[in-house]
């Protein structure tokens, strides 16, 4: 037997090294990353219902490496969240987007929504971070919105209530984001202030597999419609699920059948064509 337990306790050691250096790897490439300028920030434009017009965007990182390979943002930012790497790398996202949103030329209440980890929300810096972007955008009179996901709000405590709550009175608004993907519990939904809903594609895309029977659907928007939230639906491909949410009160659009992400000057093209 003790071949065999040398050599399985080799074999241990082996794969904790490998994903010893497989973790480091993650880290550091994201630092260099960030360092080489490889990543880039893309804009999916967001349709208000009422007004038919353009309400504004939702700010999406892409990590397009000098080697020519893209990562898929799932993938780098699940990673960027294990590795410790989500604050620095949400820094510098802020920087990239208050930089191009200079450049724009947008109208005062244009919505600009950025995904926000619940990590960095604890971190001491946190309302720092989010007031210096801010004031670098205050010029253009953007409504800033935080979008976090229900995963990372469901055991968070008054701490990160009070800090959220303490942002929207200065003008910041928050996004339930993904909604319907987290947990059972809605207990959060009083315990925070919040501004708007986002349903999860999931919910959208059963507009037209379950044909017209979406009852899981249909009670978010009216749960939404209770709670005074403002409602958007995500995922958005078909005019039919356009059609449906249109009719069932959502307020907001977001989808390809709208607009793709595009980058900043792609941005500005688009909504000069859409005359907006
Ligand atoms: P999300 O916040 O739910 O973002 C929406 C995702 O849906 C984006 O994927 C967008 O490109 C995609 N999408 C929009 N319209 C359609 C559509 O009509 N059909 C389909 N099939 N997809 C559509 P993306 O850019 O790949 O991002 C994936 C996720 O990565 C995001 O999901 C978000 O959770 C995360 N993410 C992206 N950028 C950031 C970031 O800057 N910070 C953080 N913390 N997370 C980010
Ligand atoms: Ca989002
Ligand atoms: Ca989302
Ligand atoms: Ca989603």
């Amino acid at each position: 037997f003790l071949p065999l337990a040398i050599i399985l306790s080799l074999l241990c050691m082996l794969l904790a090294v490998n994903w010893l250096k497989h973790r480091l790897s993650w880290r550091d490439e994201l630092r260099k990353g960030i360092r080489n300028g490889e990543f880039l920030v893309h804009y999916q434009p967001v349709w208000q219902v009422e007004e038919r017009r353009c309400a504004g965007v939702e700010a999406l990182l892409r990590w397009q490496r000098h080697d020519g390979r893209q990562v898929r943002p799932d993938m780098f930012i699940a990673a960027a969240e294990a590795e410790g790497m989500i604050i620095p790398l949400t820094r510098h996202l802020l920087n990239i987007i208050a930089d191009e949103a200079q450049t724009w030329s947008v109208a005062p209440g244009f919505h600009l929504g950025v995904n926000v980890a619940a990590e960095h929300i604890q971190h001491p810096d946190f309302l720092a971070d989010i007031r210096q972007f801010a004031a670098r955008l205050r010029e253009k009179q953007m409504i800033i919105t935080l979008e976090l996901t229900e995963r990372s709000l469901i055991h968070e405590g008054p701490e990160v209530a009070n800090k959220l709550a303490t942002l929207r009175r200065e003008g910041i608004r928050v996004a339930i984001d993904d909604f319907g993907t987290g947990h059972c519990s809605l207990s959060y939904l009083q315990n925070f202030q919040l501004d708007y809903l986002k349903i999860d594609r999931g919910f959208i895309n059963a507009i037209e597999s379950l044909e017209g029977e979406t009852p899981v659907l249909d009670a978010i928007i009216s749960l939404s419609h209770k709670l005074a939230l403002e409602v958007l639906g995500e995922g958005v491909e078909t005019p039919l699920q356009f059609e449906y949410l249109k009719n069932h009160g959502v307020n907001y659009i977001q989808g390809y059948l709208y607009a793709r992400p595009l980058n900043s000057a792609a941005l500005m093209a688009w909504l000069t064509k859409k005359g907006s």
